[in-house]
């Protein structure tokens, strides 16, 4: 259905341009070693305090720019609100970050309702998420895993975890993870990063949220974008899903 401005009091003179939700990582950049072609600094795409930059390809880029002229681009991200501070793409509109657990607005303060909601729920999960950080101490007397709990406000909201040489090291750690955090926690596991975000924070409530508060997002067209698997359930509340050709998506699409 084709809308026009008219159609909505007061509205006439809004943005109509269609609402993108999109991950970031592995979706519109990647850190360097994926990446075949030489990077550009140019392309510079996020920066990282560990020097393990992000780049867009030369296509990434030229989408990325067309997508920001199109659509109200919507960073969809695991990132916390420090890393996704060093993310070089002008967003201009609202901003999901920390997996869901802190929305901001297009002036960069943080929605209030949301940020009570979720205060609660790190609240609840705050010593689970400390005893994750201590058993996975206790397995890395090698140094084999840098890891951490993602703080936002200075509350816990989850708990992340990479390997520091093969990424198959991480699958000694599924089975102690679990045996803390039960039904209660998502498990996500794409390449080198691993993470457990308590139920209730996730990108798909946030968004939910962002769709619910805003009649100018739920009247207009919507589309979302992202590359893990654990990105479906936020890109599913879209009209069109899109992902990148070799993400785990479609690697496990292909695989039927
Ligand atoms: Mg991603």
């Amino acid at each position: 259905m084709i809308r026009s401005g008219s159609e909505t009091p007061g509205l006439c003179d809004a943005d109509r341009r269609p609402v993108l939700f999109t991950d970031l990582d592995d979706t519109l950049f990647q850190t360097a070693r994926k990446i075949a072609e030489p990077v550009c600094e140019s392309r510079l795409a996020a920066q990282a305090t560990n020097g393990h930059h992000s780049y867009m390809t030369k296509s990434q880029a030229s989408m990325t720019q067309w997508l920001l002229e199109s659509t109200r681009m919507v960073p969809v991200t695991a990132r916390s609100t420090d890393a996704l501070s060093r993310c070089r793409i002008p967003f201009k509109n609202w901003k999901i970050a920390a997996n869901g657990a802190v929305i901001l607005n297009p002036e960069d303060h943080a929605d209030s309702d949301w940020s009570m909601h979720i205060a609660r729920i790190s609240q609840t999960f705050r010593t689970a998420l400390e005893a994750l950080d201590a058993l996975i101490c206790s397995h890395n007397a090698d140094g084999r895993f840098r890891h951490w709990i993602v703080r936002e406000e200075g509350k816990p909201v989850y708990f992340c975890v990479k390997s520091n040489g093969e990424e198959a090291w991480l699958d000694d750690l599924h089975e102690p993870l679990s045996s803390i955090t039960g039904e209660e926690f998502l498990h996500h596991r794409n390449g080198n990063n691993m993470s457990v975000t308590p139920h209730g924070i996730s990108k798909m409530a946030a968004v939910t949220h962002l769709i619910d508060r805003n009649p100018e997002i739920r009247d207009g067209v919507i589309f979302a974008m992202g590359d893990s698997l654990t990105d479906l359930p936020f890109m599913g509340l879209a009209d069109m899903m899109m992902i990148p050709p070799g993400s785990q998506i479609d690697t496990a699409i292909r695989r039927g």
